[in-house]
């Protein structure tokens, strides 16, 4: 198994959040990850990353045989966790050129590999920049400094492709897109899927889930998955909205 996460409790500033999750990942696997605003979607992906003002109280997560919670951020990085964040940060001063290639060494470096050479790194870009229809000069501003919101999704997806992770968590990338960029994104999604890695999709819409198909839809609401399923809870998400399983709660409760 690549990911398990057992009973995750997890505070914001003292408010829990995240009220005991359960999820468990394949290799091989695209889950989405769905639910109303505010359920903590979000949440769950910062936890991932292992951003500080996220407080797991409770719970543990495996990833790829080892304890995730003792791995500092950059380390879950070195090994194979991306994080496509829903509002990404500029970096001012850093190329994308430059981020992704320390980035991508540093990686290699940590798996024993050699570290490309200037021309196997910029063939790499080439490669993957064509994938996702990202012109090259992007390559040589600065990290998200001045794209527009669709862009920066589209450059997320695109440090995804080069850093090529074992889980990537791709946190509403599809929110602001139009359609020909949701496409683009969602094709590029797809070309990362494989047997070897695996593939969580936070998203509030079903509309990107016709693009990337998932394995299993989770339904998060108010800090816990209320339901699983397979592709067609999605579509019967979007049917009947998220006041079908509010309600439902309700009515238990
Ligand atoms: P979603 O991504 O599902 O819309 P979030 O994880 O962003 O939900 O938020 C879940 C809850 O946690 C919300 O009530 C939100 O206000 C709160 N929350 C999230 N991040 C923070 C933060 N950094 N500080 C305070 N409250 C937060
Ligand atoms: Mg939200
Ligand atoms: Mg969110």
């Amino acid at each position: 198994m690549l990911l398990e996460i057992k009973n995750l409790h997890a505070n914001v500033e003292g408010t829990e959040i995240l009220k005991g999750i359960n999820l468990k990942v394949n290799a091989g696997e695209v889950h989405a990850i769905m639910g109303p605003n505010g359920s903590g979607k979000s949440t769950l992906a910062s936890v991932l990353a292992g951003r500080e003002e996220y407080e797991v109280t409770e719970g543990e997560i495996w990833y790829n045989g080892k304890n995730l919670l003792e791995l500092s951020p950059e380390d879950r990085a070195r090994e194979g966790l991306f994080l496509a964040f829903q509002y990404p940060v500029e970096i001012p001063g850093v190329s994308n050129t430059n981020l992704l290639k320390t980035a991508v060494n540093e990686i290699r470096k940590y798996r024993g590999e050699e570290e490309l050479d200037a021309m196997e790194f910029l063939e790499l870009l080439k490669e993957k920049s064509k994938l996702v229809e990202l012109d090259q000069k992007f390559l040589s501003r600065s990290v998200n400094e001045g794209f527009s919101g669709g862009e920066k999704k589209r450059n997320e997806i695109f440090q995804m492709a080069v850093l090529n992770p074992k889980l990537a968590i791709l946190d509403e990338t599809d929110s602001g897109l139009d359609i020909d960029a949701l496409r683009i994104v969602a094709n590029g999604v797809n070309k990362l899927r494989s047997k070897e890695n695996a593939i969580i999709v936070v998203t509030h819409y079903q509309r990107l889930l016709n693009y990337i198909v998932p394995d299993f839809v989770h339904v998060l609401y108010k800090g816990k998955i209320v339901k699983s399923g397979g592709k067609e809870l999605a579509l019967e998400l979007e049917e009947k909205g998220y006041d079908w399983i509010k309600n439902g709660k309700s009515e238990v409760t």
